[in-house]
């Protein structure tokens, strides 16, 4: 062993979901949206001029955050932006998760979480989901350095109703609560509006599936001033320039046009409820998702049997080895051709 080799930080990575090569497949397994992005997205990137990229990018986002701002009709001081819903719930967990008390987050969620809590020292509990992997609010009634879960939960999809996630901010209000709502708009209520009821708040969304933007890598946090100024601080002792000029531009068009968001959003709904019905048919259950993606295991056959027959026909999915989650696939929902294939594989390898 090298000298240095004492004083290398060792950690047990995230592992994101596989990103094959190729056109010929399927892609269920990373809750990527199977529309492009709004076409507007398209015209900003083709006029950008390419001698811009000599200069640094606006380190502030602003013209992102003004048009988030608009949207949501909160203050520009009340928005955060970053890269990726990543980047913002780290900044997040360095900012406000300083307590000696261990934070809190579901054993069964956005696995993520736990990787960040060791990377920065951070203690921490998981209280217990139930056998039907519903979090239960008293959970979260013991003290605590800080609180985070997903709404929908990921990767089970199901959705705490807004008044349980307020009765765990009001209760906590000793620490600061991450509200992760990456999946929100494909069918849940926004605990946005409560930003300005609890100063503890902070609610955190992504570009990444609903909005099409998986690729820019954006992402962004609503909550009191307070809080974004506490995590203003820290990027910008960590680094100034986290977006990149053609994201903030995208993410611009995005947000201006809400009719595609809704239309594209509306097709995946859609769609999951009909994938619903397809699975139960072929005998797999499934907490009732309000993502874009079901959580679906099968009553006779192994998930990881079903996850490797449909990787060989190229056909993704995710699976998790690991213990209570292992004889469950994590389905993204794609488009009607492409769910219709999934099915069409499905139905004769589960006959035979
Ligand atoms: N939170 C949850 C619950 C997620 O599933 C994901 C996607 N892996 C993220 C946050 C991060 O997404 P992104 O960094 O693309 O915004």
């Amino acid at each position: 062993m090298r000298p240095w080799e004492k004083n290398i930080r060792r950690v047990a990575p995230y592992v994101p979901g596989e990103q094959p090569k190729g056109d010929n497949l399927i892609k269920l397994n990373t809750n990527e949206n199977p529309y492009p992005p709004a076409p507007g997205v398209r015209q900003a990137l083709k006029e950008m001029d390419y001698d811009q990229f000599r200069k640094y990018p606006d380190p502030t986002s602003n013209e992102l955050i003004k048009v988030l701002s608009e949207y949501y009709q909160v203050n520009e001081n009340e928005i955060f932006v970053g890269v990726g819903s990543d980047d913002v719930i780290a900044m997040a967990f360095m900012t406000f998760f300083n307590s000696e008390l261990p934070i809190l987050f579901p054993d069964v969620s956005y696995s993520f979480y736990k990787v960040w809590a060791e990377l920065f020292h951070i203690p921490y509990e998981t209280p217990v989901l139930d056998d039907n992997f519903c979090i239960h609010k008293e959970d979260y009634y013991k003290a605590n350095g800080g609180i985070i879960f997903p709404n929908p939960n990921a990767p089970t999809g199901l959705l705490l109703p807004l008044e349980e996630v307020e009765d765990i901010i009001a209760r906590n209000q000793n620490s600061v609560v991450i509200v992760d709502e990456a999946y929100i708009d494909f069918g849940g209520e926004s605990a946005v509006k409560l930003t300005r009821k609890y100063e503890n708040l902070l609610v955190v969304q992504t570009f990444s599936k609903s909005r099409s933007l998986a690729g820019m890598r954006i992402g962004y946090a609503i909550g009191h001033q307070n809080l974004i100024q506490s995590v203003n601080d820290v990027k910008y002792s960590y680094n100034s320039y986290t977006m990149n000029m053609p994201s903030l531009r995208s993410g611009v068009e995005a947000v201006k046009d809400d009719r595609y968001f809704k239309e594209s959003i509306g097709r995946i709904v859609k769609t999951r409820e009909e994938t619903k019905g397809r699975l139960k048919e072929l005998g797999f259950s499934f907490p009732d998702s309000m993502a874009n993606f079901i959580f679906a295991s099968h009553r006779e056959r192994k998930a990881e049997e079903i996850y490797k027959a449909l990787r060989e026909n190229h056909i993704y999915v995710r699976y998790f080895n690991q213990p209570r989650l292992d004889n469950h696939l994590r389905i993204s929902i794609g488009t009607d051709e492409e769910m219709k294939e999934f099915f069409g594989f499905l139905e004769g390898f589960l006959s035979n």
